[in-house]
């Protein structure tokens, strides 16, 4: 059967479907369905996400070739359905095309609107709309969008703005009008002669004027925007992959500018920023589609409430609000029921918060979008519970709905009352995204790395911030509504943003913002409140937020459903109780060595290493025991009733040196010995290849009075906590073994030591002894390993080094370029590579069991915390994943959602 290329929809028929994103991507299986569910959506057709794939391996000609019959059929039925003729010049057919891919990346791809359009046609549809204003506002703004979209218009500097806005604001002035909606058709004629005449200037190009050059040019240029900078960033933030390509939705244009019946806008089924249960959106009376989310007007409320929200927010007095800002309820009471049944049918008919577009064309209701809206993390949580507390979906769907890593928004701080009540408060603008964020004032998105702590202060945003907006800390707009760019992205990315603060006079050139009187300059401190729309001068102090009521029900759910536990890395009873306080069940990892720096113990360790005898070294050890064994009867008894797994000293010893002249100098003096002892052992200590050295339980097994002095420790506390009645069972982890008499060695070691403290103190404890599995050589004789470990712990850290051999302190040299030219798809020190990795932990974990049935296996490298990780450890039968205590809830929602999806 030939390949099926172009999927037609249309008066409440359609080729495709809402399970067809893959193929069809989000927009079009949606358009679709919508028309299957009978909800008003102008005709039109989709070609798929293959064609994309086509288009990139095969190149235009061939791509154009294998598209043409299928295009011009689907054409001839949108001219039937609307009885117009692609083309014709008394009676045309006018199209939108629209990126489209799988996953939404609002505002990232391009789009072109009016297609169809010539200097002929234009005369038709003035004459067939009786309209002549909007038949040449149409086209001034087909010129524009095609010239920024297909023929690569762009301004000339960073200061500059799109040259065709640039034009405008030029005529604007000169006619002596504020509003583009103030032109007149004669105006509106003239911008488009000077729109033509700086494309031929910039490109060199004339403007085409054929429909069907126009379309293919749309077309191809829509798939090409799937490769732009800002579509591959964003592809990489949220992990897109760059083979799903994107669709083109083709669709009969309708018109939102077609005079004070006429409208265009956006709406959400729920409030993307706080989840709130309320139907809200922006229009705007006589305008198209871009101009809303743009933010170059400012947009009105949909419903009266958001209208008294929106007046409130900008001070406005009710009668005011009344004559400036009508609401569509209030504006076009019978099109605005319309909506509103619309909005209910779909949240109901996806079971989800829907983000919608509409245009309204002489009083006529169109869809031309619904998806799932982007949210915030906090909203996110809400609406999952408020769905289910609705009866509308259940918990399982309820927590499929979390995306685990969004959970991390949550935990930010939030600003702390007392400190805004003092604040000094700048502008007020519209609470668009939630959160609390403080710093120095920066203008153009390419400097958001200029200081430590950014606010990104745009007039408006367009896609091209989007590295920027995801590097500084908060964003600030004067421009745009709560659907502007600035603000959906925003939102999308968890990040704090104010938008449309209409008091701030921005001006690029000088690096300044105005507010009143007050003058800021780049680098001054400012703080923002995403949540109530406030702008403050300087830094205000900020609180951890309190997470109860829905986050805690999801985080029930997750327990519910989990099979793995999660634990976390832990080396300090304050990060053990932080964890515990997010659910962490037991420590997955205590590094040692990190006890080994603090305040006097630094000294001690460094006189073991610096002796040159056993005696020496035994001598240091004996005064290093109390400190250590503290530290673990903390740690024990921050996670009493919970499984404690602690490692031994793992890093080489050269960390534990100081490498400076002035600092080995202040050691020499503490040690009472010369600078150029110290010298020697430091460089006696230097290796070529540490991490490959003498670290891990190679130090234990040269110097194995180290692993008894850690073993007595370990043990002491556990006993001295027995007596206080707290029972505990510690873990003990030898690191980085690759043959099984390594491990054979330490654990002897560690058992003749227990024994002895048993003897000395009359009492025993029960323990365990295991070991990491972080050398390729122990996953590949795991069965031997496990014959004498008591437990495996897979450090991916390490494995992954080892396996891939990158240096994990020396990769970053080289892998944002491999991620850059798609040689890796994800930094794999963050995210577990399952094709290479993933087979020796596999393999570990099945051969280890063969060995020793119901054997204990988790993870404690950085993956432990990563959503994908994590589903791969459910997956090979891990009992337990452990991460840092920060990715608790993002591991416990991530391990439940595998094992749903794995039980499906
Ligand atoms: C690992 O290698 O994955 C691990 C957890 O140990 P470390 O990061 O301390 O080397
Ligand atoms: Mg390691």
């Amino acid at each position: 059967m030939a390949v099926k290329r172009v999927y037609t929809f249309g008066n409440g028929e359609a080729e495709g479907k809402a399970d067809m994103k893959n193929l069809l991507g989000g927009k079009g299986a949606n358009l679709a369905e919508m028309n299957l569910i009978g909800v008003p959506v102008p005709p039109g057709f989709t070609i798929t996400t293959d064609v994309c794939s086509e288009y990139n391996d095969l190149g235009r000609d061939k791509v154009l070739e294998l598209l043409k019959s299928e295009i011009e059929e689907s054409i001839t039925k949108i001219e039937k359905l609307t009885q117009t003729n692609f083309g014709d010049k008394n009676n045309p057919l006018l199209v939108s095309v629209r990126s489209g891919a799988r996953a939404s990346m609002p505002g990232m791809m391009d789009t072109v609107l009016n297609l169809g359009l010539n200097e002929d046609s234009v005369a038709g549809i003035a004459k067939k709309s009786g309209n002549e204003r909007f038949a040449w506002d149409s086209y001034r703004r087909f010129v524009q969008m095609y010239g920024d979209v297909v023929l690569g218009m762009k301004p000339v500097s960073k200061e500059e703005i799109d040259p065709f806005e640039k034009i405008m604001e030029d005529v604007k002035l000169e006619k002596g009008v504020d509003l583009d909606t103030d032109l007149d058709v004669n105006d509106l004629k003239e911008l488009v002669v000077l729109f033509k005449e700086a494309v031929k200037e910039q490109t060199g190009q004339g403007f085409p004027e054929s429909a069907w050059e126009q379309l293919w040019g749309a077309i191809l240029a829509v798939f090409d925007s799937w490769n732009n900078d800002r579509a591959i960033l964003y592809r990489r933030m949220e992990g897109i992959p760059d083979e799903w390509g994107t669709a083109v939705n083709v669709q009969a244009m309708v018109y939102g500018n077609m005079g004070d019946d006429s409208a265009t806008g956006v709406a959400f089924t729920r409030d993307a920023g706080t989840g709130e249960n309320m139907f809200n959106g922006e229009y705007l009376i006589n305008a198209q589609g871009e101009d809303v989310v743009a933010g170059i007007r400012t947009p009105q409320q949909i419903t009266k409430e958001g209208s008294i929200r929106w007046a409130r927010l900008q001070d406005i007095l009710e009668e005011d609000r009344v004559m400036m800002y009508p609401s569509l309820e209030e504006a076009m009471p019978e099109v605005f029921e319309e909506l509103n049944a619309v909005q209910k049918k779909l949240e109901m008919h996806y079971k989800d918060m829907q983000d919608l577009e509409f245009t309204v064309q002489d009083k006529k209701l169109w869809l031309l979008q619904t998806r799932n809206g982007k949210r915030t993390g906090a909203a996110m949580v809400k609406i999952a519970m408020d769905l289910y507390r609705e009866g509308i979906i259940d918990d399982k769907l309820a927590l499929m709905r979390v995306e685990a890593n969004k959970l991390d928004e949550l935990l930010h701080p939030v600003f702390d009352m007392k400190a805004i009540g003092s604040a000094n408060e700048l502008a007020k603008g519209l609470p668009a995204s939630p959160g609390a964020a403080s710093g120095q004032i920066i203008f153009f998105a390419d400097e958001a790395n200029k200081y430590e702590n950014t606010i990104l202060v745009r007039i408006e945003t367009s896609p091209e911030d989007l590295e920027g907006m995801l590097i500084a800390k908060g964003i600030l707009t004067a421009r745009g509504g709560m659907t502007s760019h600035a603000a959906v992205v925003a939102r999308g990315m968890g990040k704090c943003c104010v938008s449309g603060a209409g008091a701030l006079k921005i001006d690029y050139k000088e690096r300044t913002l105005r507010i009143g009187s007050d003058i800021y300059r780049e680098g001054d401190w400012i703080s923002l409140n995403g949540s109530s729309g406030k702008v403050y001068a300087g830094q205000v102090k900020t609180r951890m937020p309190d997470l109860d009521g829905d986050f805690a029900s999801i985080m029930d759910f997750a327990s519910k459903y989990t099979r793995m536990s999660v634990r976390t890395n832990a080396d300090t009873p304050k990060d053990a109780k932080v964890a515990r306080g997010f659910g962490a069940e037991g420590i997955g990892l205590c590094r040692t060595e990190h006890m080994f720096f603090e305040g006097e113990r630094i000294k001690t360790v460094r006189e073991m290493i610096l002796s040159s005898d056993e005696e020496g070294r035994r001598n240091a050890l004996a005064k290093l025991l109390p400190y250590q064994k503290s530290d673990f009867e903390g740690i024990l008894e921050a996670m009493q009733g919970f499984g404690v797994t602690i490692r031994l000293l793992d890093p080489p010893l050269h960390e534990f040196v100081p490498h400076t002249e002035a600092a080995q100098q202040e050691m020499a003096k503490e040690m009472g010995i010369s600078l150029a002892e110290v010298k020697t052992k430091v460089s006696d200590l230097s290796e070529f290849n540490p991490m490959l050295g003498h670290r891990g339980c190679r130090l234990g097994n040269t110097y194995p009075e180290i692993t008894e002095m850690q073993a007595r420790a370990i043990v002491e506390a556990a006993i001295a906590l027995k007596k206080r009645g707290v029972i505990t069972k510690p873990e003990i982890m030898v690191p980085l073994i690759g043959t099984v008499e390594e491990f054979k060695m330490q654990s002897d070691i560690i058992n003749k030591t227990a024994k002895t403290v048993f003897e000395e103190t009359g009492d025993t404890i029960e323990y365990m002894v295991g070991t990491m599995i972080e050398i390729p050589r122990a996953a590949l004789t795991a069965d031997k390993v496990a014959e004498f470990a008591e437990f495996f712990s897979f450090g991916t850290n390490d494995l992954t080094q080892m396996t891939f051999g990158y240096s994990r302190d020396d990769a970053n040299k080289f892998l944002p370029i491999y991620i850059e030219k798609g040689i890796l798809k994800n930094d794999p020190f963050q995210v577990l590579d399952q094709t290479g990795v993933g087979q020796l932990v596999e393999m570990g974990t099945k051969k280890g069991r063969s060995a020793k049935p119901g054997l204990k296996v988790g993870i404690c490298g950085e993956h432990g915390g990563e959503p994908s990780s994590v589903g791969f450890c459910n997956s090979v039968g891990m009992d337990y994943v452990s991460c840092s205590p920060y990715r608790v809830p993002i591991a416990r929602v991530a391990a439940a959602q595998a094992h749903i999806l794995s039980e499906d």
